[in-house]
């Protein structure tokens, strides 16, 4: 059943105390830098409820009230209920629904990416173009789910063994609105086909999409308490995490909140799955093709708004062609179209919230007082809305707090430098480790860069980019674990151990 019918709209905000502290820890943490992809975030939190709001004008669509304590425990008790009945259940019975809520989002594309274009900013036809993606990703389950799990025999020197693949449990998911709908279909694909029920906790920014998200299941067929969406607060979350009925915890969002969430499921001793920021590197060799090259740049840097973990952040270009590389990047950033997201000719869409474009725009503040040199925009659009302009930073020292900052909107950092070498040492002197371009015709050199570069994720001649089949995820403060492919369906199934050995017990 759909939550929707139970919420409230137009209560009072809350404040909660857990993102309070947050902020005071990020702020020794990062002096007077703003921490990754928080502080701007500060207005928001500090009037926590569910909001639609229109970033292309600022207008209030709807808000959401959480769910009470009440309310939030009769869902716990029906996904732990739906677990016991679907862990039972074969994949083709799965599978039914699973490819049933994929044939469903594709019938309705238009629905779901307008409810997107209208709560965050993505352009129409990028808000299509994730639909399509996310019911792909939900069809690839349905189909690999059962292959995948397959019991995987064992040659022990005695005896028979084999493993086993089964679920765990209820999944508490932790999600961002940057795509308000693959992040959903990346943990309901493979963790529902394995066999365990979720909740999930959607942002406090993308409500409808998350009702919408939870009402495909209920479409598709789904019992109650297999797919279910918690408007819930920071300290309901916690609540959760702590519950003996969950199994397991997924996160996709900001360090912060990887470090908060990932901590309390420690201490609960149950497995998280932690996919955070990143700062990936886009290094440009001499021998590249430009004509190529620049359009991936552009798109890298630009592609929902550039808001997107595995976008392209920081432009390494050798020395022999960064003039030419610099020039031809900033004339094809200064000739994007910004525009209603609606409009399907805008090349250049307002990011998601007010809060998120006060953040970057004070990041750059930071960044230019530190010394580094705005080449082009850095300013807010003079028009309604959240625009921000398309920025290229130069001159980012290794002691601008810039440096190591993730700027999730479409602030591309520059550097120049000298060859191979130095390209792969300033890639990998990051605190993030999610993915990374190398741009060059030699397939050879691109290989040698790839293996070089401290990622979970490395591409030749093209950008960060996902697949339903291809394992996503990274490193250091990007985080740890899998999504997609086969590796993203084993994060929360028990592999068990059975043996066959018949023998005489050694001391009888
Ligand atoms: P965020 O503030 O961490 O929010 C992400 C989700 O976590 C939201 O649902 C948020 O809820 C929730 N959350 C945050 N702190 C929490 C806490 N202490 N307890 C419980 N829930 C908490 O991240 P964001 O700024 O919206 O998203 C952008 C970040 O996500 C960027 O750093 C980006 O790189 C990263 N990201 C990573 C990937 C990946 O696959 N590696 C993909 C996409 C995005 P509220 O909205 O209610 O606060």
């Amino acid at each position: 059943m759909s939550n929707g019918a139970l919420l409230l709209c137009g209560t009072a905000p809350t404040i909660y105390s857990d993102s309070v502290e947050r902020d005071h820890r990020d702020e020794k943490q990062f002096g007077d830098q703003l921490a990754p992809t928080q502080a701007g975030r500060r207005g928001f939190e500090m009037a926590q409820e569910y909001q639609s709001v229109n970033p292309n004008n600022g207008q209030l669509i709807q808000q959401f009230a959480v769910l009470t304590d009440v309310q939030l425990e009769a869902k716990l008790v029906a996904a732990e209920k739906t677990f016991q009945s679907w862990k039972h259940t074969s994949y083709a019975e799965r599978a039914f629904i699973v490819a049933k809520a994929a044939e469903l989002m594709i019938s309705d594309v238009d629905k779901f990416a307008k409810h997107a274009t209208m709560e965050m900013g993505k352009l129409i036809n990028e808000a299509r173009g994730e639909v399509k993606y996310s019911a792909d990703i939900l069809a690839y389950y349905a189909t690999h789910a059962e292959a995948y799990l397959a019991p995987v025999k064992l040659a022990p020197e005695m005896g028979e063994a084999h493993m086993e693949s089964s679920p765990m449990g209820v999944i508490f998911c932790v999600e961002p609105w940057n795509f308000p709908y693959y992040q959903l279909a990346r943990v309901a694909g493979p963790h529902l086909m394995a066999g365990n029920t979720l909740l999930v906790k959607h942002a406090g920014c993308v409500p409808q999409c998350a009702i919408e998200f939870e009402k495909l299941w209920v479409d598709a067929g789904a019992p109650a308490g297999l797919y279910t969406n918690l408007l819930i607060s920071h300290e309901q979350s916690n609540a959760i995490i702590d519950d003996p009925r969950i199994a397991g915890v997924a996160l996709t969002g900001s360090v912060a909140a990887g470090k908060s969430i990932a901590a309390r499921a420690g201490q609960n001793v149950k497995p998280t799955s932690m996919e955070l920021g990143g700062s990936d590197a886009f290094i440009v060799f001499e021998d590249a093709d430009l004509e190529k090259t620049i359009p991936w740049a552009v798109w890298g840097r630009m592609y929902n708004a550039g808001q997107t973990c595995c976008a392209s952040k920081r432009f390494i270009v050798v020395e022999e062609i960064a003039d030419r590389f610099l020039a031809k990047f900033k004339a094809a950033l200064e000739a994007l179209t910004p525009g209603d997201p609606m409009d399907e000719k805008t090349t250049h869409g307002p990011l998601s919230t007010e809060a998120a474009l006060l953040q970057l725009l004070e990041q750059v503040k930071v960044a230019e007082k530190h010394g580094a040199r705005v080449l082009t925009g850095g300013k807010r659009m003079d028009r309604a809305g959240a625009f921000m302009q398309a920025t290229i930073l130069t001159d980012v020292t290794p002691d601008n707090p810039a440096f190591r900052d993730e700027f999730f909107g479409p602030v591309a950092m520059f550097f120049r430098v000298k060859d191979e070498a130095e390209a792969v040492a300033l890639a990998n002197d990051s605190d993030f480790g999610l993915g990374g371009s190398v741009f060059t015709k030699d397939i050879e050199r691109g290989k040698r860069v790839a293996s070089a570069v401290d990622t979970g994720m490395m591409f030749i001649n093209n950008i960060d980019w996902s697949d339903a089949e291809l394992p996503f995820g990274g490193i250091k403060y990007s985080g740890y674990g899998r999504e997609l492919g086969d590796m993203g369906i084993q994060e929360f199934v028990n592999k068990k151990l059975v043996r066959v050995h018949d023998m005489v017990a050694p001391l009888v």
